[in-house]
């Protein structure tokens, strides 16, 4: 096990009704807050007149922001940085999902920044402070509710980029799986894979002797293979929203990334169809993912063999790891097209032609991953297994 510091100082409020006590949380942080919200799907569910009525009764000042996209825009981030500096705002609240949350860490730390906002995206600029932020969640998948990660798509040259930081972190996340409900069963089937693909970024480590936090992260993807099917068949099932949504924050609180090094591949070669096919994230790792290990197991048969059988119940056959292995890649893919989802470039209508421009994009700022190195050349054909 590697040392490490582990500091998650996000406070989570989970359960139901909880986002009645947003007002006291927020006013807590601040007096002016930024409201900052998506397409309206919190219009439609209730939820938006529950949070102004919290705010209203906690006296602060409310400026509004709606209008995210999922894979958030820089050209928003920068309107709201604007209202920010206009109007003296000195807190954000961000309901919605992990594009409403980047976007709001965005402009957190766009605020205080003299430059422009996109160096910390794209310079690797590091992030020292952020105007203080608060969360009510909507939708478990990013898990940037207490996560210290932001991704922001730039529109000039559709570059979708990540910064990270612990100055990051939410203050608070208010967590109530009853909003859950109302999420199309594509929403929540591409949240499932995305909180899956935190864990497993984090499980293909080369690090050595990290027996507990393997386990932690088998768990994890053990409680979503059992749980997202329920949620799927019965929207309204509270015990499998509230497992789901547990498990999404953490998947990616840095938790499971104590004592080891990730990997993070598969997130960069699925930016890149994100950014440029404007497809769901999650959506994208289900596609990526069993490419991905395709072409990287025989780096470490064991540790296929071991995910093949703690987590897909694959027979242990000691003899033959690789069998093992492969079996466990199988097991995933088909869980991911039992969700009902696209598991093929093909299936989900990206065509072939763009292979050797996004393999260029994604290893522009050197190799991706740790588990293994990928060159341009590699993540070309791994876009080819895709297919
Ligand atoms: P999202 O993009 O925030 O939301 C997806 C869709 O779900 C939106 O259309 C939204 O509609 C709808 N929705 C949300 N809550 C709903 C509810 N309760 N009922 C009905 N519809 C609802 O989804 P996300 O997967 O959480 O975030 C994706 C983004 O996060 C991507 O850009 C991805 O790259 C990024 N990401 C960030 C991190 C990190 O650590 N920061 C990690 C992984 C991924 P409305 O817009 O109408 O509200
Ligand atoms: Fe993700």
């Amino acid at each position: 096990m590697l040392d490490f510091t582990f500091h998650n100082a996000t406070k989570i409020i989970f359960g139901r009704n909880t986002e009645k006590k947003v007002g006291e949380e927020i006013s807590k942080l601040g007096k002016k807050v930024l409201f900052h919200y998506g397409g309206g799907s919190i219009k439609k569910t209730g939820i938006y007149d529950r949070v102004v009525e919290s705010l209203k009764k906690a006296g602060v000042e409310i400026f509004e922001l709606g209008g995210v996209k999922p894979n958030p825009r820089l050209s928003l981030v920068k309107e709201g940085i604007e209202l920010c500096r206009k109007n003296g705002i000195d807190a954000i609240l961000a309901v919605g999902g992990g594009s409403v949350i980047d976007s709001a860490k965005a402009i957190g730390i766009g605020v205080p920044y003299e430059g422009d906002v996109w160096d910390f995206y794209s310079k690797g600029k590091k992030v020292e402070e952020m105007l203080p932020l608060g969360v009510v969640l909507t939708i478990p998948a990013a898990g940037s509710e207490s996560s210290g990660g932001s991704v922001i798509t730039n529109e000039d040259g559709w570059y979708k980029r990540s910064t990270n930081s612990v100055n990051m972190r939410a203050k608070f996340a208010i967590m109530n799986p009853e909003l859950t409900f109302t999420l199309p069963n594509y929403q929540t089937a591409v949240g499932a894979v995305d909180i899956m693909s935190h864990v497993m970024e984090r499980y293909f480590t080369n690090v050595k002797n990290v027996d507990f936090t393997d386990r932690l992260c088998e768990a994890t993807l053990r409680t979503m293979i059992r749980n997202t099917p329920i949620a799927l068949k019965e929207p309204e099932n509270y015990d499998a929203r509230a497992e789901i949504m547990w498990a999404g924050t953490i998947a990616h609180n840095d938790l499971l990334s104590t004592g080891r090094i990730g990997d993070w591949a598969t997130h960069g070669m699925e930016h890149e169809l994100s950014a440029i096919y404007d497809i769901a994230h999650g959506g994208g790792l289900a596609i990526m993912w069993a490419p991905w290990m395709t072409y990287v197991y025989k780096h470490d048969i064991e540790r296929f063999a071991q995910f093949a059988y703690r987590v897909w119940d694959v027979e242990p056959d000691f003899r033959n790891p690789e069998k093992a292995a492969l079996e466990g890649i199988k097991g995933l893919k088909e869980f991911f097209a039992s969700l009902g989802i696209p598991v093929t470039l093909t299936d989900a209508g990206i065509p072939d032609d763009r292979f050797d421009e996004m393999a260029k994009k994604a290893t522009e700022d050197g190799p991706l991953g740790q588990f293994v190195k990928l060159y341009k050349d590699d993540v070309k054909k791994i876009y080819e297994l895709a297919k």
